[in-house]
């Protein structure tokens, strides 16, 4: 069992439970990702989403990819971090007027409409300010994902984006709207997916899609085929960086672009997952009658992956050699759920040693909560003194 290289004598001052930041891993997964992508001249705009922490965005911005956004305050941030607005994307059910708003006063790359009333909203806001805002529809795929259901969303009847069935009704009502551009389509099958089955899947529904609209006569500038490329949370000291080679080649030998059309990508995980770790502190071991427990001071509230999905994630008693024994990991919040892995094989563990939770740079920090009134969790990067 090989275990991460955490600067521990650091860590050991740092007040837990507390998010740290491997800078050096984030910069070769995004080079990797950028490699990967600028061989087929593909462009990945950054999931904010995932983790929407300054330095992170700022790292992620100053490599050159293109942010996406799902809330106005997302977009604020983004631009904020550097990213320029001309590489914002923009998507989401239920964008407000303010946040409409927002992305037209900052001529955002794009929005990724979902509905309907969006479409006419967003028309008739651009014509107040007496511009053409530039929308991609986001259409169900009809692809299984084959992942959690709650991360499963590119199914019918769910609800994000348009149905196929309903995209003659969508486009003639777009000749309609003088306000609105429409640049490209847009699709999002998923989360955590690492079987490239389901992507090569999408790219054959998006081939017969793209004929649609070339027949009702629409020449799309671009396709944005989302994110969803996943990570090995089984062994993140074997495999840090995330699979982009095969990933993106998958798109480069299954979906047939038009002439000058561009592919657009948004991925989340796969950028920031590997190179965050939640730090937490044992609290206590307690025997059990069959098993041994060690409580720690980071829950559910921190990292709420493994309450909400049932996620895994690598656990590792950073400050200890002893013999490796099973424990159940559990947070001290009043919810049985609270419990970050049973039975797994920890160096012999005691009152103050400091554990590792691998894998949590994504949908980690960002999801982190103030339920029984506790502290948010803090922050360490890898190049702090
Ligand atoms: C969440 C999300 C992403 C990123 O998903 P990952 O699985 O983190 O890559 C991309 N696009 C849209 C529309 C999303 O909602």
């Amino acid at each position: 069992m090989v275990k991460g290289s955490f600067p521990v004598d650091k860590l050991r001052v740092v007040e837990t439970p507390f998010y740290f930041y491997d800078l050096q891993l984030l910069k070769q997964n995004l080079e990797a990702a950028k490699t990967e992508a600028e061989r087929y001249g593909y462009h990945v705009h950054y999931a904010v989403k995932a983790n929407a922490n300054d330095r992170i965005l700022e790292t992620i911005a100053k490599a050159g990819f293109g942010a996406d956004c799902v809330s106005g305050g997302e977009v604020e941030a983004s631009i904020k971090a550097g990213f320029p607005a001309g590489k914002v994307v923009f998507a989401g059910v239920g964008k407000a007027d303010w946040e409409i708003n927002l992305g037209l006063d900052n001529d955002i790359f794009c929005f990724n409409a979902e509905s309907i009333p969006e479409l006419e909203v967003i028309d008739e806001l651009a014509a107040a300010k007496g511009k053409k805002a530039r929308v991609a529809l986001r259409i169900n795929p009809n692809v299984d994902a084959h992942t959690h259901h709650y991360i499963t969303t590119g199914l019918n009847e769910n609800k994000f984006g348009f149905n196929m069935e309903d995209m003659s009704k969508v486009v003639d009502l777009l000749k309609t709207l003088t306000n609105v551009e429409l640049v490209g389509i847009h699709f999002h099958i998923g989360s955590q997916i690492t079987d490239m089955c389901p992507f090569q899947n999408l790219c054959v529904r998006v081939n017969e899609i793209q004929d649609f609209f070339e027949q009702k006569g629409f020449k799309l500038e671009h396709v944005n085929v989302g994110g969803g490329l996943g990570i090995n949370y089984q062994h993140p000291n074997h495999v840090p960086i995330s699979d982009f080679e095969a990933y993106f080649k998958v798109f480069h030998n299954h979906l047939q672009l038009r002439p000058r059309q561009q592919l657009h990508f948004e991925l989340g995980r796969a950028m920031v997952a590997s190179c965050g770790s939640l730090i937490t502190k044992v609290l206590y071991v307690k025997e059990g009658t069959t098993k041994k427990f060690a409580i720690v001071d980071a829950g559910m509230t921190d990292l709420i992956r493994p309450a909400l999905y049932q996620a895994y994630h690598h656990i590792e008693n950073i400050t200890s050699d002893e013999p490796f024994e099973p424990y159940d990991v559990v947070g001290p919040i009043c919810e049985s759920s609270d419990t970050f892995g049973t039975a797994r094989m920890l160096n012999g563990t005691k009152r103050g040693d400091l554990i590792a939770l691998r894998s949590a740079g994504a949908y980690g920090e960002i999801m982190a909560s103030r339920y029984n009134l506790r502290k948010l969790p803090g922050v360490y990067y890898s190049d702090q003194d």
